[in-house]
C-alpha cells in the first residue's frame, strides 16, 4: 500500500495519492470469519488456497475448456496442493492473463509473497495460505492488504447477516429474499410470523426492516440472474388470490409468479425508501458459464429506466456498470437524478473496458453518481487482487485524462477521494451508521438460525 513508485505507465503523484487512499468496498459476498476460521460453511467445500481458485477464475477455466471433474478435484477438501494443481496445470497459462487470473495472481504475490504460481510453489502457497487463517485475519487482509476502511456484504447465507464486525462488515438487507415468492417460509420463520395471506407477507417484510433497517447499509437483489428487470407495480389486490393458492400448496403458473415477485418487490423497494436505504440491483454480465442470455441483458438498460422514472425518491445503485452495456450505464447515471453506478466486479470482468467506462463517467457525469470498487469475492483473500487491479486502473484511467489535456493533475487528485470513498460515504450515510453499528443489538448475542433463497 505504502509503496511511493507510480503504477507503470501512470503519473508519479497520481499514484502515490491512490495507494494512500482507502477504498469504500461496496459489494462483497464473505462468509462470516469465524466460518472460514472453523471451516463451517457451505460456500466452499474446502477451505484451503484453492478457494482463491473457486470464483470466478474457474469459469474462465471451464470456458477454456477443463473437464468438469477437474474442477471437482480442484474444490475436495481431502486432495493434495500439487494434485489440485494438476488439475487447473494445462488450463492455468490460458487464462492467467484475464482480469480473473490477474487478481489471483496478485493476491498471491500481495498476501504470500509468491511472483510465479505453478506446480514448484503450490506446497508453500498451501502452507502460507493456511497459516494467516487466525482470528482478526479480515481485518489484516482488508484494512491493511487491501486497504480498504469498510466492506458492504450481501450475504448469501441470511436475509440479514448479523456479523460479529458490523463496522468493517456492513450488511445489505437481502431484498431478492424478500420478493422471492416461494422463499416466504424461510423468511418468515426468523419473524415468528405466521403467513396465512398477503397482508401477513408485508408483516414478514416490515419486520426485517423494523429490525434490521437502521443497521443495513442498503438492500440488494440479483434478480436479473433469472428474470427481467421489468418489475410492474402490482396493486396488492391484484394478487391476493394467487398468493393464497401459492400458500395453499398449489404450483404459481409463470404469469402469477411474476406478478407477486413484481408486487414484492415494489413493497420492499418502498420499504428500503421508508428506511432511507438506497436499492442494489445486479445488472449487466452475469458469473458462471453458458448460461447468459444476451438478449435479456441487453434489454436492461430500458427496463431500469423504467424503475428510475417509477420510484424518483429511491436511490438505485446499478452494479457491475451493466457490463458490456456500461456506454448505455453513463447515459442512464447522466441523464437520472437517482441512478448511481457501481464499479463492483467490473475491474475484474474486463478491466480495459473498466477504464474506458471511468473516463467516460468522469467527463460525462456529475462526480457524485460513481462508486468505484467493490471486489465481489466469497473469499477475502481474493479482494486483495482485486483492489489491487482497481488501484492500478483508476491510476491509468486519470493519468491518460490528464495525459490529454482533460483534466489538469490537480483535477485529477481532487477526484481521488470521492471516487474512492467519499461518495460511497455521502450516497450510504456511513457517517450516520457507523455509531449505530458499534453498538448494534445483536453483538454479544447468538444468531437465530435462517437460511437464505439466494
Ligand atoms: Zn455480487
Amino acid at each position: 500500500m505504502e509503496k511511493t513508485t507510480p503504477y507503470e505507465g501512470s503519473d508519479m503523484d497520481i499514484s502515490v495519492r491512490i495507494r494512500r487512499t482507502p477504498f469504500v468496498d461496496a459489494h462483497e459476498h464473505l462468509v462470516e470469519e469465524e466460518a472460514r476460521i472453523t471451516g463451517m460453511t457451505d460456500l466452499f467445500p474446502c477451505n484451503d488456497w484453492s478457494v482463491l481458485f473457486q470464483h470466478y477464475i474457474d469459469s474462465d477455466l471451464l470456458v477454456a475448456g477443463m473437464p468438469r471433474e477437474n474442477r471437482e478435484r480442484l474444490t475436495s477438501p481431502t486432495a493434495e496442493p500439487y494434485e489440485k494443481w494438476r488439475a487447473i496445470e494445462p488450463w492455468w497459462p490460458l487464462v492467467q492473463n484475464t482480469g480473473y487470473g490477474l487478481a489471483v495472481r496478485l493476491a498471491v504475490e500481495l498476501l504470500y509473497d509468491i511472483r510465479v504460481f505453478n506446480g514448484t510453489t503450490v506446497k508453500l502457497l498451501a502452507e502460507r495460505f493456511q497459516q494467516r487463517i487466525q482470528p482478526g485475519y479480515y481485518r489484516g487482509i482488508l484494512r491493511d492488504a487491501a486497504g480498504i476502511e469498510s466492506c458492504q456484504v450481501n450475504s448469501l447465507e441470511r436475509t440479514f447477516m448479523t456479523t460479529s464486525q458490523p463496522c468493517l462488515l456492513m450488511q445489505d438487507i437481502s431484498l431478492l429474499d424478500l420478493h422471492t415468492p416461494e422463499g416466504w417460509q424461510s423468511v418468515a420463520k426468523p419473524t415468528g410470523i405466521t403467513v396465512r395471506c398477503l397482508a401477513e407477507c408485508h408483516q414478514v417484510i416490515d419486520w426485517w426492516f423494523a429490525a434490521y433497517g437502521p443497521y443495513a447499509v442498503a438492500v440488494k437483489s440479483q434478480a436479473a440472474y433469472r428474470r427481467s428487470l421489468d418489475f410492474e407495480d402490482i396493486a396488492a389486490e391484484e394478487v391476493e388470490a394467487p398468493y393464497q393458492r401459492m400458500l395453499n400448496g398449489d404450483a404459481l403458473n409463470s404469469q402469477d409468479r411474476k406478478r407477486i415477485e413484481d408486487h414484492l418487490f415494489w413493497y420492499g423497494v418502498r420499504k428500503a425508501t421508508e428506511y432511507d436505504l438506497p436499492v442494489k440491483l445486479h445488472t449487466g454480465y452475469l458469473a458462471g458459464h453458458n448460461g447468459m442470455p444476451m438478449a435479456r441483458l441487453a434489454a436492461g438498460p430500458g427496463e431500469i429506466t423504467d424503475l428510475l422514472a417509477r420510484a424518483p425518491d429511491t436511490r438505485f445503485v446499478l452494479m457491475h456498470i451493466g457490463y458490456p452495456y456500461h456506454e448505455a450505464m453513463i447515459a442512464i447515471a447522466k441523464h437520472w437524478h437517482n441512478a448511481y453506478i457501481d464499479m463492483c466486479w467490473s475491474w475484474i470482468i474486463n478491466p480495459e473496458a473498466s477504464m474506458a467506462f471511468l473516463k467516460g463517467m468522469i467527463l460525462a457525469t456529475p462526480r457524485n453518481k460513481l462508486l468505484t470498487f467493490g471486489g465481489d469475492y466469497i473469499a477475502v483473500e481474493a479482494v486483495v487482487g482485486h483492489a489491487a487491479l482497481a488501484r492500478r486502473g483508476i491510476a491509468l484511467s486519470l493519468s491518460s485524462l490528464v495525459r490529454d489535456g482533460w483534466l489538469s493533475r490537480s483535477a485529477a487528485i481532487e477526484l481521488i477521494e470521492p471516487l474512492m470513498r467519499g461518495n460511497a460515504h455521502r450516497l450510504f450515510k456511513l457517517e450516520a451508521l457507523q455509531p449505530r453499528l458499534a453498538s448494534a443489538p445483536w453483538l454479544g448475542t447468538p444468531r437465530s438460525g435462517q437460511a437464505s433463497t439466494s
